[in-house]
């Protein structure tokens, strides 16, 4: 009967570590057209360390990184806990901090020793006027290497770069080509910088729309759906209204009770490759209701 060949689908899938919501997630995610994924802590492990500081003449590597780390005090953004760690590692000692705000997808603000911070992306740099000048062949470098370039700007000008990378987890390229053996196109979606952006993509093997802003993502797979079913996977975190928007949301790893409230399905213990064995658990369980 239809209940029970769906019935042990969700719990041939539960075995796996594929949790799924229903019967209609399950039935669904088998017509993907697209894969949409969020790159941080979904494609990557979302953990970027810093492997570079360019200072400007005139400061060095420990003044641009007490400011960074003054201003990302207290901010949850992976971006933020590399920079606090470097800061640590390094014996920086804590800057005085005051009015931290976050500008969300861009950058945060803070005054830290009196003077007035921003650590962002080069193109919030761009917007509150302080031009990158002599860095700007540095930012395009480690860019095209793949690394996020973030900006620190003191009093209207740029003190230093720092670039941080994050790792594209083991089972990346393989969780693509699974997916493009079924023929689904994956694409991925990112705040991240068009150069950052299109490297990391290129080393997975899929498409990459980049410097999304929270409601760009949105748009993005409003547009994906015109042309047939979506599935978004993200970690659930931060990305659930993206989730929503899908025919259907995946979540992957970590918190799962949480990303289970928002998502139609949860792949447990991080396993990109997990995507594909739910569209092949879809198409088993309903060519066995057919
Ligand atoms: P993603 O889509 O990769 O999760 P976000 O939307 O969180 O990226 O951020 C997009 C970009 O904004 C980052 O690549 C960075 O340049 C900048 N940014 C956002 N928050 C911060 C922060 N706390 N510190 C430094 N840069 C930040
Ligand atoms: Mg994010």
């Amino acid at each position: 009967s239809v209940p029970a060949a769906m019935a042990s689908g969700l719990s041939a899938g539960a075995r796996r570590g594929l949790l799924i919501k229903g019967g209609a997630a399950l039935e669904e995610i088998g017509t993907a057209r697209t894969v949409a994924f969020d790159k941080t802590g979904t494609l990557t492990e979302g953990r970027p360390k810093v492997t570079d500081i360019l200072p400007v003449q005139g400061m060095t590597e420990v003044d641009v990184l007490t400011l960074a780390a003054g201003a990302e005090q207290g901010s949850s953004h992976p971006l933020a806990k590399a920079v606090l760690a470097e800061a640590e590692a390094r014996g920086v000692a804590a800057p005085q901090v005051s009015e931290q705000a976050a500008v969300p997808g861009k950058a945060v603000t803070a005054t830290v020793n009196g003077r007035k911070v921003s650590v962002g992306s080069p193109r919030h740099a761009a917007e509150v006027g302080a031009s990158l000048g002599q860095l700007a062949e540095a930012v395009a470098r480690l860019e095209g290497e793949g690394k996020t370039a973030v900006v620190v700007v003191a009093d209207g000008a740029p003190a230093g770069v720092l670039a941080l990378r994050d790792e594209p987890r083991g089972d990346a390229v393989a969780g693509v080509a699974a997916l493009s053996r079924l023929g689904i196109r994956s694409v991925m979606l990112t705040g991240d910088n068009a150069r950052t952006g299109a490297a990391i993509a290129k080393g997975l093997g899929l498409d990459v729309k980049a410097e999304l802003l929270p409601d760009d993502k949105l748009r993005e797979i409003g547009a994906l759906r015109s042309s047939g079913s979506v599935v978004m996977v993200g970690d659930g975190i931060n990305d659930a209204p993206a989730l929503a928007a899908a025919s259907v949301g995946v979540a992957m790893g970590g918190g799962t009770d949480v990303a289970l409230e928002t998502a139609d399905a949860a792949v447990l213990k991080d396993r990109v490759t997990g995507v594909s064995e739910l569209v092949s658990l879809s198409r088993a369980t309903m060519a066995n209701v057919k």
